[in-house]
């Protein structure tokens, strides 16, 4: 997984992680690339330039940093961030209980993968502190403007796009345009967004901050994970069509506190990420280096990834009491070795 640290009195540059060591890419393959403090020159650089940098990688035999040692910085300059909501059991979860009256899923939503533009200047990297954010919500009926009292978390996968298009181009397939998969926490406050979100979308509910992990996993470190999408009905139109597997066999964990509250699977969600990518792109808007796309809060039955819909907006609570997130709790999700994981502490 490449990310971007530093040591003490050092300057940031790229490293690889394994395990719990980072290999020091700038000392270890002398590429002037790697001693950029974030990744955006390396993934412009393309696929050939990423699975030729792998292939030496993997060759190394070097004295490995241990990871406790280093300290972790944004990975990538964020250019735009865009989340989508790709979950068939996280909208329709949401559905059943923002809009109680009407069909869980809107007209649109198995037509094309529904998603909304996020904030790119408040995504941190995993280890920042995240600050309760304040905003309108309505008490007794009255909107008022105070702390959240509803603050979520959202598990998802995000999507790195290392090399963009120009006016006019169309974008090739999605391994030509997307260099790795990192993980995300959308955090949300709920009373905000549930005031506000009427009838464009999230905004200050999200806004205030959105985690990702520290490492990046090269889509090359995904191929033995990778299975076809889960089956859409109806069939979406051509633009939208699968010409590859990218569903990936994954599960997620999400933990609060040191306690697991969920296991998530992303294998089952409705929109691929290859699906997104065509359809952020359908209208000729272009893409960039350090684009980040992310997934939607990856549900499954039985296994939801936010706090509303594991305690039912608040109405089941977890077996400590819990409904959604106190100062002071540690949100950590992470989804086995392939990836990393992003946490964050509520302050
Ligand atoms: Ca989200």
């Amino acid at each position: 997984m490449y990310g971007i640290f530093s040591r003490p009195g050092e300057a940031a540059r790229a490293g690889f992680r394994v395990g719990n060591g980072v290999i020091d890419l700038a000392a270890a393959l002398g590429d002037e690339v790697f001693r950029s403090g974030s990744l955006n020159a390396f993934m412009a650089l393309g696929r050939e330039a990423w699975q030729e940098a792998y292939r030496r990688i993997r060759a190394l035999d070097v004295a490995r940093i241990p990871l406790a040692e280093v300290r972790t910085h944004l990975p990538f300059e964020v250019a735009d961030y865009v989340d989508f909501y790709a979950s068939l059991e996280h909208a329709s979860n949401l559905g059943r209980m923002f809009r109680p009256e009407e069909e869980p899923l809107k007209p649109n939503w198995r037509h094309l993968p529904v998603g909304y533009h996020g904030r790119a200047g408040t995504v941190v990297v995993s280890g920042t502190p995240i600050r309760r954010p304040y905003g309108q919500r309505l008490v007794d009926g009255v909107p008022e403007y105070l702390p959240t009292a509803k603050l979520d978390l959202e598990a998802e996968l995000g999507f790195v796009v290392g090399v963009g298009t120009e006016p006019g181009q169309p974008p090739g397939p999605f391994e030509d345009h997307v260099f790795g998969v990192t993980l995300v926490n959308d955090w949300s406050a709920r009373d905000i967004q549930a005031w506000e979100y009427v009838p464009l979308g999230p905004f200050l509910g999200k806004s205030f901050a959105t985690s990702i992990s520290a490492w990046i996993t090269p889509l090359e470190a995904l191929e033995h994970l990778r299975v076809p999408g889960r089956a859409q009905d109806p069939e979406p139109p051509g633009y939208l069509r699968r010409h590859a597997h990218w569903g990936l066999d994954l599960r997620l964990r999400v933990e609060v506190n040191g306690e697991t509250v969920s296991r998530p699977p992303y294998g089952g969600m409705y929109w691929t990420p290859d699906q997104m990518l065509a359809h952020m792109t359908a209208n000729g808007a272009t893409l960039r280096t350090g684009d980040l796309f992310a997934s939607g809060t990856v549900s499954g039955p039985g296994d939801p990834g936010s706090l509303i819909e594991i305690t039912w907006n608040g109405a089941k609570p977890l077996p400590n009491g819990q409904t959604f997130l106190n100062d002071g709790d540690t949100v950590t999700i992470s989804a086995g070795p392939a990836l990393g994981e992003v946490t964050g502490t509520i302050i």
